[in-house]
């Protein structure tokens, strides 16, 4: 094992607080969108950037579940980490090529099975 897992879990811990912080910034964004679609109702109904708006605002609220999602791959990625199933396949019970996790410090499936399994593939945003 030449992977070093000290600085892998380094990794993953600043890109959790970097997801984290994108996240609160989005959450205040949206917050923001939506208070001004409020003002923008009680100022003018037909308004035309009523459209835009709500264009932003999914844009933003689909941002917000991307960073979710991408959240919830790192922690599973640090429980593996903590449970020493790091570098094992979460479908096959491989171990993972080292320069895959290295690429791509979320994955847990091997590249076989990532590639058998276009299903396994969620998660993969980050990188296609
Ligand atoms: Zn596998």
């Amino acid at each position: 094992m030449v992977l070093d897992l000290v600085q892998v879990r380094r990794r993953l811990l600043a890109e959790r607080d970097e997801i984290e912080r994108r996240r609160a910034e989005l959450r205040a964004e949206f917050a923001g969108v939506v208070a001004a679609a409020s003002d923008v109702a009680t100022d003018d109904e037909h308004d035309p950037e009523g459209a835009t708006i709500a264009y932003e605002r999914s844009k933003t609220a689909a941002l917000i579940s991307q960073a979710t999602d991408h959240l919830a791959d790192v922690e599973r990625a640090l429980r593996r980490l903590d449970d020493g199933r790091y570098e094992i396949c979460e479908t096959c019970g491989a171990t993972i090529a080292e320069s895959r996790l290295e690429a791509r410090p979320v994955a847990r499936t091997c590249i076989t099975c990532a590639q058998r399994d276009p299903a396994g593939r969620r998660g993969l945003y980050a990188s296609s």
